[in-house]
């Protein structure tokens, strides 16, 4: 998601309004995948009389991982606020700042940081979820088409055990 900060460039001091929304890769958490849905993003942004774009605003999306309990699927709402100052001809590889050259501000490091920066430590597919050591192995899934996630690894153990 880009800004075009043109305008603002011209009009140090005054707000400019964006919002969109962004699509954010799959993160690797502690070697676990999340996805997440394409975040929503919104706010206002404004130049200083150096050419430094300030942007600041709110994200709004939901994560998708594996139930840290029981490896359902889980979700989780992501909100995020953020006020970051993106400095004009700034290094693009330091980590440590926002930079933009030209008349484009790039959101995309902005939006990502934020939305992993809210990620929950650990998913569950519900407040309560008791976890595998509760859980009946020999129950039949629930609904068609989903299967017992460690069915593979049963099968591979009782293979195991017949040589
Ligand atoms: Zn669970």
């Amino acid at each position: 998601m880009k800004l075009d900060v043109s305008d603002a460039l011209s009009h140090p001091g005054q707000e400019y309004r964006f919002s969109g929304t962004q699509a954010i890769a799959d993160q690797e958490i502690s070697g676990d995948r999340v996805r997440l849905d394409d975040c929503e993003t919104e706010g206002v942004f404004m130049a200083d009389e150096d050419g430094n774009i300030a942007v600041r605003g709110k994200l709004r999306t939901v994560a998708h991982a594996r139930c840290a309990n029981c490896l359902a699927e889980a979700q989780s709402e992501i909100e995020n606020e953020f006020d970051e100052v993106f400095q004009r001809n700034g290094d693009p590889e330091d980590d440590e700042i926002f930079a933009y050259e030209g008349h484009e501000v790039s959101l995309d490091k902005l939006v990502m940081s934020y939305a992993v920066m809210a990620l929950p430590i650990r998913f569950l597919c519900r407040e309560d979820c008791p976890g595998f050591e509760y859980r009946d192995p020999d129950a039949e899934p629930s609904e068609p088409g989903i299967q017992f996630p460690f069915a593979g690894l049963r099968q591979l153990l009782d293979n195991n055990e017949e040589v």
